[in-house]
């Protein structure tokens, strides 16, 4: 197993080695499926671990909840028919024990455990003493701070060989994904925690087999250490998550069809010309900010006028035409209006702070 992982960038996420590839079916649904599954997912040569869910958390009752303990023998076989080594999810200490009497060899944390401290702290508990991989799947609502606490519960246990999931984030309302990606939450997370791991789950961020290569490709651009892919025989008839199940074959093709790209090269031309792009660019950045204070400080004039002649500083008015005429100059530029809508939020709401404080900096003295 060991062997396995180090030859990706799993397991050393700085490296420019190739990401970990862990594919296989939601649910073990019988023996039959597991091991066809497996084996179809050995023949591709591009899989290196076999995921399967034991035991289904799902947000509402009536669905299939897992085969339960029955069916880690059929793990326990796909592993010696394959030499593929296993991961699955855990939720409770009694499956943490079960799951490795059985030699299952990497456990998962899921989105629906993460959100729960208590449950976290449980699954915890059972791995003290244990040298096992644990994976932590981020949580259903976008909360960083949750994510980063299951970590420090699974670590403070001992366990030191830890990664990350990216599987997103539930949102009211329909959107074109299943569970929003927010791609900027893995990447703060990284950056909090540097060194570990990051694995992007394309089946449950997408919800749909259509789209999962363009996700993985996204992943693999923002440098991700591996990708978890969900596949089945027979996906159209899976007992869970069919919509967005493939088969091993059509995994393959979606695995060929993506662009590995590299964080760094040593070619020379290259790096010379993004240097000189990347100059370019800080000259830019430079300028916007001499700008952006330029013109808070207009905005502070004008909180002044306002305080002599007793105006409110947000006037509903001004504000939607400044947004109107924005919208379309960035449309002729180029920006999108979801880019344009936010920075003119952050500006504005900085413009109403800098006036509250010429307006209202008196009364406080
Ligand atoms: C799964 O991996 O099948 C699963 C239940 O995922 P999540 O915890 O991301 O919903
Ligand atoms: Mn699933």
């Amino acid at each position: 197993m060991e062997q396995i992982l180090a030859k990706t960038k799993f397991a050393d996420p700085s490296s420019d080695k190739k990401p970990l590839i862990i594919s296989g079916p939601c649910s073990a649904e019988t023996e039959e499926q597991t091991l066809a599954t497996a084996l179809a997912l050995a023949k591709t040569g591009k899989v290196d671990v076999l995921r399967a869910g034991i035991w289904k958390p799902r947000t509402r009752p009536g669905s299939f909840e897992g085969i339960g303990t029955k069916g880690l023998p059929w793990l326990q076989k796909a592993k010696e028919l394959t030499g593929m080594p296993v991961a699955i999810e855990v939720a409770t200490g009694k499956q943490v024990e079960d799951a490795l009497h059985f030699g299952v060899d990497i456990l998962w944390v899921g989105a629906r455990t993460t959100v729960n401290p208590f449950s976290v702290q449980e699954v915890a508990d059972a791995l003290k003493g244990v040298d096992t991989t644990v994976l932590i799947k981020n949580p259903i609502n976008p909360d960083l701070e949750l994510w980063i606490g299951a970590v420090e519960r699974i670590q403070k246990a001992g366990i030191t060989k830890v990664g990350l999931i990216h599987r997103g984030f539930s949102s009211y309302g329909n959107t074109e994904y299943r569970n929003a990606p927010m791609w900027h939450l893995p990447i703060e997370l990284k950056r909090r925690m540097p060194g570990l791991p990051m694995i992007c789950d394309p089946s449950h961020i997408g919800g749909r087999r259509d789209i999962l290569q363009e996700i993985a490709q996204e992943a693999v651009d923002l440098d991700y250490d591996g990708l978890m892919l969900e596949t089945h025989v027979d996906p159209d008839n899976a007992w869970s998550d069919a919509k967005q199940q493939v088969t091993p074959e059509r995994l393959a093709e979606i695995l060929d069809g993506i662009v590995w790209r590299h964080e760094r090269t040593d070619q020379k031309d290259f790096n010379t010309a993004l240097e000189k792009l990347r100059a370019q660019i800080n000259q830019i950045d430079d300028e916007i900010m001499l700008l952006l204070g330029n013109r808070m400080k207009v905005a502070e004039k004008i909180g002044m006028y306002k305080k002599e002649n007793n105006i409110t500083i947000l006037q509903t008015n001004r504000w939607n035409e400044i947004l109107d005429r924005s919208i379309k100059k960035g449309d002729k530029l180029g920006l999108t209006k979801d880019f344009i809508l936010k920075y003119f939020d952050a500006v504005h709401l900085e413009s109403i702070n800098r006036q509250n404080r010429v307006m209202n900096d008196d009364h406080k003295a």
